[in-house]
């Protein structure tokens, strides 16, 4: 599974002079009307692209072509909807993901691995805590828009309650009964918080929801301390026993709300603070400008977005299309296609947050990328 672990160590490849071939297929059966037309879309892709090398380069990235070659006549039992292959043989390097959403078909050779859509997988398609809590148990489930699994049920230590010598409920025993349920549903909620914190502080989970009858979704909430509060983006009513697929389904308007309202806060964010402030900037060159310098809290990209730019040689800034030397060292330039993925690679590799965002016209008018600073 695509972490977010795994694409930060993508991310951290200096650019060097050796080729990585990057590969993303949407090997999703529903979008292949013809059997493994995914297949056919590589070895077409591969032909274009290897046409357009020079010699040299082509022999360097022949081997990888052909290691993918072969890895992809022997998969197509085990895909899942998306897949996504690096390779290069000479830094002996070779990666694979199996993902649950489909990619856009797309082959791209440059000098270190082309990420961005990984980049937008995990962005754009935010993963969601689910939580279904009854009593003392609670089954876990980790969704995002188009799949949902469970994870394990938390169930409590609930020892049974004794009764007393003759066999019956005394006043006692129902008392010591309330008590141990009241305990065993403490327990169960403190189990539950550790999990929360383990799942943000590995996987980056931060969006809960809570289902559940009223009574028990309430009991639960006012549990949580603030901090996780603040991350529960909705709430719902479900049988306990409901299917993880029937989960989704009254999932999905909760998660889509919250990615719609998260999108337009993010904007609001970007667009108040430029202009003037120096909370934010707005446009390919000043970003550039902002990333050099180690700035950027928050990158903001336009998916399917191509912008094109410059890398130094020497010291590997970025800067905007030009035709003179490096502002930072005086080193020789050259062009790269995919700017905005050397910009997303850079902001990773200095721990910023990137956010992908789909809708965004006030955005793409302005070149498709912004960013909120550090100071
Ligand atoms: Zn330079």
């Amino acid at each position: 599974m695509l972490t977010k672990l795994e694409l930060k160590e993508l991310a951290s490849f200096m650019l060097q002079d050796t080729l990585y071939v990057s590969l993303y297929l949407d090997v999703d059966p529903k979008n292949n009307l013809k059997k493994d037309e995914w297949y056919k879309y590589f070895k077409k892709a591969s032909r274009d692209v290897l046409s357009r090398m020079t010699d040299d380069d082509r022999l360097r990235v022949q081997p990888d072509i052909d290691l993918i070659d072969k890895y992809l006549k022997k998969q197509s039992e085990t895909l899942q909807r998306g897949l996504a292959i690096f390779s290069n043989h000479t830094m002996d390097f070779w990666k694979v993901y199996h993902t649950a959403l489909p990619f856009t078909n797309q082959l791209v050779i440059e000098h270190d691995p082309y990420i961005k859509p990984a980049a937008a997988m995990l962005d754009l398609y935010q993963r969601y805590l689910v939580l279904l809590v009854r009593g003392s148990r609670a089954r876990v489930l980790i969704a995002d828009l188009g799949q949902i699994e469970e994870l394990s049920i938390v169930i409590s230590p609930r020892p049974e309650p004794d009764k007393d010598r003759d066999g019956n409920w005394g006043d006692f025993g129902k008392i010591r009964a309330e008590k141990q349920k009241e305990q065993a549903q403490k327990q169960l909620y403190k189990e539950i918080r550790t999990f929360i914190e383990k799942m943000q502080r590995v996987e980056g989970i931060k969006r809960i929801i809570i289902g559940g009858t009223e009574s028990h979704r309430r009991t639960f909430a006012e549990t949580l301390p603030d901090a996780l509060k603040n991350r529960v983006v909705g709430e719902f009513a479900v049988e306990y026993n409901a299917s993880p697929k029937e989960i989704l389904k009254v999932c999905t308007p909760i998660m889509k709300d919250a990615e719609y309202r998260f999108e337009r806060k993010a904007l609001d964010e970007l667009f108040n603070q430029g202009g003037g402030g120096d909370g934010s900037v707005i446009g390919l060159s000043d970003v550039l400008d902002q990333l050099q310098q180690g700035n950027i809290r928050k990158l903001y990209v336009m998916q399917n977005m191509v912008v094109s730019g410059m890398v130094c040689n020497n010291c590997g800034a970025l800067t905007p299309e030009r035709e003179r030397k490096c502002p930072y060292c005086d080193g020789d330039m050259r062009k790269v296609n995919h700017m905005l993925d050397l910009a997303i690679q850079k902001a990773i590799d200095q721990d910023a947050r990137i956010d992908m965002l789909e809708e965004a016209p006030r955005l793409v008018k302005a070149g498709g990328i912004g960013a909120l600073l550090r100071y």
